[in-house]
C-alpha cells in the first residue's frame, strides 16, 4: 500500500537534498532510472509525483503546469516507459505554477474565482491523465474539482482509465508538517 512520494524538479539531471525532508531529494528525470530502478527491484509498487518548478515562467493561471515538456509530463512518461508494473499517481497542483502561489484562478480583488479554478485544475489532471499517469490526485479544496476533473476524464475516454483521488485530508496529518507555510495562510484555498 506504500505509495512513495517524489519531487521532480526541471533539471533533468537534478539530485538535490531537501533539508526539510531529511534523506529526500528533488530528481530530475534522467535520475529517474537510477533511484527508482532499484527500489521497484525491492518491491516498491506504487509512486505519486510532485512537480518542484524552479526554472519556469508562472503566470496567473498556472500556465507550466501542463507543459508537455515540464517535469511532471516528462516523470510520468518515463516512469511508465521503464517500470510497466509502477502504479504513477501525481500530485495535481497550481501553488507551484502561478505567479501567485495560490492553487487557482483570482479575480481582480485576489479571492479565488472558483469555476475557472476547477477547470483550470481539470485541464491539469488531464494533460497528467494522457500522459500515462494511472492515478490523478488534487491537493486543494477547491469546491467542484472533483466533479470538473472526472467530467474531463469521461469525456476523453479515460473516466475507467485514470484513477481520481482527492486527498486534502492530509492537511490534517503530522506527516505534513514538511509542506506547511509559515505562518500557514488560510485566507485562500492553498496547499503548499
Ligand atoms: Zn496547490
Amino acid at each position: 500500500m506504500f505509495m512513495y512520494p517524489i519531487f521532480i524538479t526541471d533539471d533533468p539531471a537534478a539530485r538535490v537534498e531537501i533539508p526539510s525532508l531529511p534523506g529526500q531529494c528533488r530528481w530530475g528525470v534522467e535520475r529517474l532510472e537510477d533511484f527508482i530502478g532499484p527500489l521497484v527491484q525491492k518491491g516498491l509498487r506504487s509512486v505519486i509525483l510532485f512537480g518542484v518548478p524552479l526554472k519556469c515562467e508562472k503566470d496567473a493561471r498556472g500556465t507550466p503546469a501542463d507543459d508537455p515538456q515540464g517535469p511532471v509530463i516528462l516523470a510520468i512518461k518515463k516512469l511508465r516507459a521503464l517500470f510497466p508494473t509502477l502504479f504513477v499517481a501525481t500530485d495535481v497542483c497550481l501553488c507551484e505554477y502561478t505567479s501567485h502561489g495560490h492553487c487557482g484562478v483570482l479575480h481582480e480583488d485576489g479571492t479565488i474565482n472558483a469555476n475557472p479554478s476547477a477547470e483550470r485544475i481539470a485541464e491539469v489532471a488531464l494533460a497528467y491523465a494522457q500522459a500515462g499517469a494511472h492515478c490523478v490526485a488534487p491537493s486543494d479544496m477547491m469546491d467542484g474539482r472533483i466533479k470538473a476533473i472526472k467530467r474531463k476524464l469521461i469525456d476523453a475516454g479515460l473516466g475507467n482509465k485514470c484513477l481520481l483521488m482527492s486527498y486534502s485530508a492530509k492537511f490534517a496529518s503530522g506527516l505534513y508538517g514538511p509542506f506547511r507555510c509559515s505562518p500557514p495562510i488560510y485566507s485562500f484555498p492553498r496547499c503548499s
